[in-house]
This record gives structure tokens, sequence and C-alpha cells, in this order.
């Protein structure tokens, strides 16, 4: 029987072949690290919906959706109309536009923490942005943040971030960024001990999209009462679970106010762009004041060629609207519980010990051990349990599999459902996550 890999390498030889071309031009061959992959990535021309379809015309049921940007699927046809009819009104109009305004209105009917906001080209800059206003606005200089946490590739996010090297951050910078996990003792020994933290920032339900999961239910409203116990700001990184975990991202559906708020992928209904907001009083430190040393030194300035660029607005806006108006979140989110109960069944007749847990239309499948008790949603893995199911050999490996059965997993880590995936998509989803563990465990990978 053929292995995964040679079942992969014969499915996929023109990605093997253009991936011989593209290692001529980019380091590694690749555009993001998490695209790399042994022996060559897959390369994909279009998407439509719940599915894409690679270069040999395999046509893949997609759970990257965007790296989690497309929640109403590929090229929905109102955004894409939307976009299209504004792209031939100009792409760039070198000034303020309406089309920020009613994008800046659409987020806030949405989010209610948030009275201002500003627009960014990516997650990782609102983060940095997000930190560097919170370093202005307290007055204090260091920043914790939560072990393998992603917040983006600048340097204040780089420490401790799983398979982002820290490498050549200055040493100043390493030593304003403390680490540790999310248990809310740890944070509040820092805290007590430290005034010089100026924000908490986190992924409010739990490292990569949930893979390290955290109990959000107990854990963030602590995290919210400590932060303000100590005069600590709080920042949301909602760029995976903004309008996505609900309408509102973590924090409504915690029902927890933080103090900045970072958005990004479904901010701009799947174009290139993202947020940061916030209370007022502290957005206000990139405001002009009129006076001289506040405006050209004290300020926190922020420039972006395409900020809000009129494309992405009208993307973000149509995207948005959708979201408020309509059961875009229900639908994507029964989507998800038939394939969470789809795989956990699917571990149970393969036999081998995992389950699948994920909140709203996450879903994280996790190797190597039976599900303890507690919230399914939010189980309880440790760090160790997590590292030592999900080897990045059984996560390539069952991505390799998975993508040899016709579906793309993010990462081997986690399932990103849209609302435009269908019930018959997640039931032969289910079949091909059955037959990759079978393909695994003849390989000895799990
Ligand atoms: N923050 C979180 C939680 C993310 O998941 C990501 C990207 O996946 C980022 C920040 C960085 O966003 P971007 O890739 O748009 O820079």
């Amino acid at each position: 029987m053929a292995t995964i890999d040679e079942r992969y390498t014969k499915m996929f030889a023109e990605s093997a072949k253009a991936y011989k071309k593209a290692v001529g031009y980019f380091p590694s061959g690749i555009t993001h690290q998490n695209r790399y992959a042994e022996p060559f990535p897959v390369y994909f021309n279009r998407g439509m919906a719940g599915v894409k379809f690679d270069l040999d015309g395999n046509e893949v049921i997609d759970y990257v959706m965007g790296n989690g940007a497309l929640l109403q699927g590929h090229a929905h046809p109102e955004i894409v109309a939307a976009v299209a009819a504004q792209t031939a009104q100009g792409t760039h109009l070198g000034g303020s536009t309406p089309f920020e305004i009613e994008w800046a209105e659409a987020v806030m009917r949405l989010v209610p923490s948030i009275e201002q906001v500003r627009f960014t080209n990516s997650g990782t800059e609102s983060t940095y942005l997000a930190i560097r206003m919170a370093r202005a606005f307290t007055g204090k200089n260091k920043i914790l943040k939560f072990e393998e946490h992603y917040h983006g590739w600048h340097e204040w996010a780089l420490p401790s971030q799983g398979n982002n090297p820290p490498a050549v951050v200055p040493k100043a910078i390493m030593d304003m960024v403390l680490v540790c996990r999310p248990d809310i003792d740890q944070v509040e020994r820092i805290l007590k001990n430290d005034k010089d933290v100026a924000a908490v920032i986190l992924e409010p339900t739990g490292a990569h999209y949930s893979c390290f999961p955290i109990q959000c239910e107990t854990f963030l409203p602590k995290l919210r009462e400590v932060t303000a116990k100590y005069g600590v700001l709080l920042i949301f990184d909602e760029t995976i679970t903004g309008f996505r975990v609900s309408k509102g991202g973590a924090q409504v559906r915690y029902n927890i106010d933080p103090d900045l708020s970072t958005f990004g992928k479904i901010v701009a209904g799947g174009m290139p762009g993202a947020a940061v907001g916030g209370k007022a009083e502290i957005m206000e430190t990139m405001a002009f004041r009129g006076t001289p040393d506040w405006d050209n030194v004290r300020r926190i300035g922020q420039g972006g060629t395409f900020n809000a660029n009129p494309p992405t607005a009208m993307a973000g806006i149509v995207g948005l609207k959708m979201l408020a108006e309509r059961p875009i979140n229900q639908r994507a989110d029964e989507l998800a519980a038939r394939l969470k109960k789809g795989i956990n069944n699917a571990f149970r007749r393969a036999e081998v010990p995992g389950f699948a847990y994920g909140i709203a239309s996450m879903v994280n499948p996790m190797l190597g051990m039976w599900p303890k008790s507690g919230n399914p949603e939010d189980p309880v893995i440790s760090y160790e349990e997590r590292r030592a199911g999900m080897t990045s050999k059984r996560t390539g490996y069952l991505t390799k599999a998975m993508l040899t059965h016709g579906v793309h997993v993010m990462g081997g880590q986690v399932f990103m459902v849209s609302s435009a995936h269908t019930e018959a998509q997640i039931d032969k989803t289910v079949e091909a996550f059955e037959a990759s563990l079978r393909d695994l465990r003849n390989e000895g990978i799990v």
C-alpha cells in the first residue's frame, strides 16, 4: 500500500513542479512560514464557498479558510461584488473616505468596548500599535504575554511563541516582555511585584486558535479583575476570535470589557485589513492636541499607505453587516458542532487516542490522549500534554494525509469552519479524518 508521502507526491505533482521554481525565488520557497511543508506545499489557484482547487485540479474541502479570515467562505458573491465595484472606482483615494467611517460603525455595532478605532493592514501591526498605546497611556514599559500566545511577528510579540524564534530581538525589548502561563496566580504574583507592567495581552481563547485551551469562563473574568486591581491594561488580541467566537468576539461571548482590542482577518471581509480599538482615552494617545511637545514628541504615530483602503473597507462593511444581520455565526457553529461530534466518533472507531474540542466554529483535534472531564469546549490540556500529543511530525503528517483525502486542515491543528460549508462536506471530512487516523497508525505516527 502506498505511503502518505507517496500518495501526496503523486496527487499533487503539479505543486511539486511549482515548488521547484519557488525555491529559487523565496527563502524555503514560501511566502508565509506556516506554509512550509515537506516535501513541498500544495499550490492552490481558486476557491469557492467551502472548497478550493489546486494546480492538479483536485477539489479540496478547505478549513484553512484564509487563515481564519473567511467566515463566510471563499469568494462570497456579495463581498466580491462590493470589492469589484469599489475597485473600479479607485483603490486608493489618497485621503479620508466615507467608507472608513461606515467600516468603523460596523465594527462598533458588534463590539461594544470599542469607543474609537484605527485601521491597519495586519494583525501584527494592530498588536504592535496596541502595545505602543498601552505604554504611552500608562507611562509604564513592560508587557506581560502568555507562553505560546501569537500576536504577529514584531519584536514585542516574539518572546515565547513556539514556532517563531526570537532571533535578534534586542535584549532591551526581551527584558521588557514578561512571559508566564495563563495561570491567574502567576499573573497576580508578577503584577504585584513589578510595577512597570503596562498591559497584559492574550489570545482570549488560548494560544493558536485555542490549541492550548484556557478555561475562558473562569480565567478571563479573574484576569480582568487582577489587571484592573494593579492598574494594568488588558489587551484582547481578537485577530482570530473577533467576530468568530461570537459576533462581538471573545469579549462579548465571555462578557469581558478589555481596554484595547485588536482585530484582523474577519474584520476586513477576507481582504488584507485589520483594526485596533478600545477606550477613547487610550486611543487618544494617537490624537493630535495642537501642542508641539505632544504632537511631535509624545504622540503615538501611525502611518500605513493602505490603511482603510476603499476596497478593503467595502469588504469589511459588507462582511460585518452580514454577520450583524444574518445567522452566519450560528450556521458556522452548527456545522462545527457536527464536525466535532463526527471527529470524536472517528477517534473511537479508529481506536486512536484523541478527541476534538474547540469553541464556536473552531474545531481542534488533539492526538495522544482521551478527553478528561471538564468543559468539552475548553478542556483541560496541559502545555506538556499538548506538545507531547501534537508533535510537528504528527501535525505535518495529519495535514498531508488529510490532503490526500481531499481536506485541508490548518496546520493539522484546527478546522476553521465557515458558514459556506455544507453538511455533506462536513460528513466527508469526518470520513477523511478517520481514514487519515488509520494512515497515521499504519505508519506508526500515532
Ligand atoms: N494575533 C493573532 C491571535 C493571530 O492569530 C495572528 C495571525 O494569525 C496575528 C495576531 C497576526 O496577524 P497577521 O498575520 O495579520 O499579521
